[in-house]
């Protein structure tokens, strides 16, 4: 071992809400645990400090109603039938090719909405309080829970529990690949510490709760493609998330899980430095892009169920954006603050073509547009509360819900890019978040929690990243103290 070599029982790498809810719960079951950090102390937490934290629950107590099924529906592709039918088998008695399969593992999925409500007490042990969140836009299911303080009172909360009982967390600190022994087993982590010291860190087991690949062009190029380059992070804590967890895993022959090729997207204003500026507004008008056409239905059902299909449509438009056009009346809506999360005032203008002037777009083509949709709209009662069917007629692609012409001047327009909120894919874990190989088989001493596992295909499970980091990272912690006593 090194002269810079640190020794516990568990390594946890990574201090957002997985990794930190596995070292608080690795803590409790009596092992030692120290936490390595990217960030410097002041932007610890990676994506978690700057969420919301909307969770899909009903209660404390009660995940929501379409919680596995929302999973289930978004399993992976086409998922081969004589494999998955080996699902219904005992887990013990599933075939190794089931077991390092990607998809959306029910097992995983059930561990997943059983434990949620038990950690969400556990979290209430450390002064978080949860409330029930009025969402400001119509939902497919009830509304969602989120902790007082969002994500940032997470963090504060377990990182105290933590130092209180002599947890440390090295920051400015990065893993960069894993350790492991004759037997396989993994045994530690090699890091870079600042000024690019090299550090070994040994331990009985390795928690990999380190984020996703946000932050490392490469990885997105690679796995995303070269349109990635038109995504902006959705907080700065992205960029601290570099892939290296799910990368050293793979290089010691770990299975990947989770849409490797997708990514949560959400609408953001480009103007904006906030974090998270979002604009959910643009069902209320219609959307063009950088030429002025209208390219997508801008109602086809409850906003969250279809706001991340609208933005990949938006980022495969021209230069990545296009613009939410709307008129003073429609822009009047009943929580604007949450739907339009952006601190920067919207482009106005007594006309089309002034606005299109301002948006760098051809005015005659702006005109057209607004005017072949006003022509396609049909008097019908307009509820935004519900989906009303107020739908075009004869035109396409036609708008399904929420359809009233824009006519009162000042017009308005809201820019709209796809941010990259979390990256699909990870490494494959079963129901108690320990890493699998591409055989099937446990990786000894290796968990992972949070975006570094896989589980999202096609449409994200809204409001269930938060949760699946502090489950899992709760299990890992749990089970890797229970290792740590055998
Ligand atoms: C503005 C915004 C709003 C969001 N809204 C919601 C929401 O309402 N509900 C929801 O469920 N999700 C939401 N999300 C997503 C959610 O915040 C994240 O997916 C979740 O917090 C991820 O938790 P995590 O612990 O896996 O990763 P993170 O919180 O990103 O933590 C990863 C940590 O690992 C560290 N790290 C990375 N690489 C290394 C390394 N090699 N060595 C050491 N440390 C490393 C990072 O510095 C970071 O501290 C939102 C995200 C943003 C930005």
């Amino acid at each position: 071992m090194s002269d810079a070599a640190m020794q516990s029982d568990v390594v946890v790498v990574g201090c957002g809400i997985a990794g930190l809810a596995a070292a608080v719960a690795a803590q409790q079951g009596g092992a030692r645990v120290i936490v390595l950090e990217r960030a410097p102390e002041d932007e610890r937490g990676g994506n978690t400090r700057y969420t919301g934290a909307w969770l899909r629950m009903k209660s404390v107590d009660e995940v929501s109603d379409d919680f596995t099924e929302h999973f289930a529906v978004n399993a992976g592709g086409y998922l081969d039938p004589s494999l998955v039918h080996e699902t219904s088998k005992d887990r013990g008695n599933w075939p190794p090719n089931l077991r390092a399969m990607s998809f959306a593992d029910p097992e995983v999925v059930a561990t997943f909405a059983e434990e949620a409500p038990k950690t969400l007490n556990w979290l209430q042990g450390f002064g978080v309080r949860f409330e029930k969140l009025e969402v400001p836009f119509l939902t497919s299911v009830q509304p969602r829970m989120a902790p007082h303080g969002g994500g940032f009172a997470l963090v504060e909360a377990l990182a105290t529990a933590f130092g209180k009982k002599g947890g440390i967390i090295h920051y400015s600190t990065a893993a960069q690949s894993l350790i492991q022994n004759d037997d396989g087993a993994v045994t530690g982590v090699r890091a870079t510490g600042p000024r690019n010291k090299p550090l070994e860190y040994r331990g009985k087991t390795v928690i990999l709760g380190c984020g996703g690949f946000e932050g490392n062009a490469e990885m997105m190029s690679r796995y995303l493609g070269p349109r990635s380059l038109f995504l902006r992070s959705m907080s700065k804590g992205c960029h601290y998330n570099k892939g290296e967890g799910i990368a050293m895993a793979l290089a010691i022959g770990a299975a990947p899980c989770g849409d490797f090729g997708s990514f949560h997207a959400s609408p953001m204003d480009p103007r904006s430095d906030r974090a998270g500026p979002s604009i959910y507004i643009y069902p209320q008008g219609i959307l063009v892009n950088q030429n002025g056409q209208r390219f997508v239905d801008e109602g086809p059902g409850p906003t969250d169920e279809t706001y991340e299909g609208v933005t990949r449509e938006i980022n495969a438009q021209p230069g990545g954006i296009a613009y939410a056009i709307l008129d003073t009346t429609l822009a009047k809506v009943a929580h604007p603050e949450s739907v339009v999360r952006s601190e920067v005032p919207p482009y106005q203008s007594d006309t089309l073509a002034g606005l299109a002037e301002q948006l760098k777009m051809p005015p005659d083509a702006l005109e057209a547009t607004v005017a072949a949709y006003n022509h396609a709209c049909v008097p019908g009662h307009y509820d935004e509360a519900t989906m009303d069917g107020l739908a075009t007629r004869g035109i396409t692609p036609r708008k399904s819900n929420w359809a009233r012409p824009i006519t009162q001047a000042p017009f308005i327009a809201y820019p709209i890019i796809s941010s990259i909120v979390l990256t699909f894919g990870g490494l494959r874990v079963t129901p108690q978040a320990q890493v699998v190989n591409q055989q099937g088989d446990v990786i000894p001493g290796l968990y992972a929690a949070g975006e570094t596992m896989g589980l999202y295909y096609r449409n994200y499970t809204g409001a269930t990243s938060v949760l699946k980091g502090a489950v899992f990272g709760r299990i890992a912690g749990m089970d890797a103290a229970k290792a740590n006593r055998v």
